[in-house]
């Protein structure tokens, strides 16, 4: 009787739930010491239906860990500059521990110069040039979310990066580029693919670590993933379906992320991580 490989899981509701139970741990001690919870300030711009459930969504873990949210709604004929100089308020604000500037903001905003108005002592959702930069470098810095999640969830399954061939479908400046980075800092030989590329398919059969962050259904083929490789995917389209096509992936991968219940929730859970993080910064020594 022949038996089908399944791939184990990578569990991030799980993993996420542990980091948050220690960060809501951490945001009580913030506030004992200082008589005020950690406080993480979300900016919006219109009333785009998606955003406005993601910055509702976000506000309510926040309130659920013990970080207070302010919110700040802005109408969607808001210009850069409004936006420029409402950012920098929060920037300045010493009340104010980490600044969201949740995006797309409006295709009329330079959304680079808003991003680069947040402090990056401040900048908990990793968006600014610098806080990529110390990424890059291996510095200290916030990251940025989403990577940040995905390299928890290979540490935490102790997948050994040193000299694999990790392939990264997709270079956005928030998921597939930092991820990237990343992997290289943990000495990974990184290959990067985009909608440029010629071949994925070829690429994805050499990768013993696979990170999918496409925005396409299904996108990786399961028969691409090469025996023993380890795949990430990010994805998150319409019907809980992933970026990989993971039936036939799991057949193949040695370990694997469900989707939902991989990287979609870490990425929250290191959002309130790094705004507690932020928070006990401002403590005195
Ligand atoms: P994005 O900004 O649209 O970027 C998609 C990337 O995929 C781009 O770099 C694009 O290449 C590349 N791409 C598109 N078509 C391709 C093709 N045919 N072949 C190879 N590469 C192709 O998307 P994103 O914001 O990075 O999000 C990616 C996915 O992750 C989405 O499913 C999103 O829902 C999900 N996501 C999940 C979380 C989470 O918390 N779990 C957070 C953010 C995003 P070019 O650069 O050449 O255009």
């Amino acid at each position: 009787m022949s038996t089908t490989h399944s791939a184990r899981l990578m569990d991030g509701t799980a993993l996420a739930r542990r980091i948050t139970e220690r960060t809501t741990a951490r945001a009580a001690a913030v506030t004992r010491r200082r008589g005020a919870a950690p406080c993480l300030a979300t900016v919006l711009v219109g009333d785009d239906p998606a955003s406005v459930t993601y910055v509702r969504m976000k506000r309510a873990r926040c309130e659920s860990v013990g970080i207070t949210s302010r919110h700040v709604p802005l109408p969607a004929a808001t210009t850069t500059a409004e936006l420029v100089a409402t950012i920098t308020a929060l920037s300045e604000d010493p009340g104010v521990d980490g600044i969201l500037l949740q995006h797309p903001a409006g295709p009329h905003i330079d959304e680079r110069a808003a991003f680069e108005a947040i402090d990056p002592a401040k900048d908990v959702d990793g968006v600014t040039m610098r806080s990529f930069a110390a990424m890059s470098f291996g510095l200290p810095g916030f990251v940025s979310c989403t990577p940040g999640g995905i390299m928890r969830l290979l540490e935490e399954y102790e997948v050994d990066l040193a000299g694999r061939h990790a392939v990264v479908v997709g270079r956005s400046a928030i998921l597939g580029r930092p991820a990237g980075m990343l992997l290289l800092g943990r000495d990974a030989t990184v290959t990067y693919c985009h909608s440029r590329t010629a071949d994925v398919g070829t690429l994805v059969r050499e990768a013993d670590v696979v990170v999918a962050a496409v925005g396409r259904p299904r996108f990786v083929r399961g028969e691409d993933v090469k025996p023993g490789a380890v795949v990430i995917d990010a994805g998150y389209n319409a019907g809980n379906v992933g970026d990989v096509d993971f039936e036939t992936a799991r057949t193949r991968a040695s370990l694997i992320t469900p989707v939902p219940g991989g990287v979609g929730p870490m990425t929250i859970a290191v959002l309130l991580e790094q705004t507690v993080e932020a928070a006990e910064r401002s403590l005195p020594a």
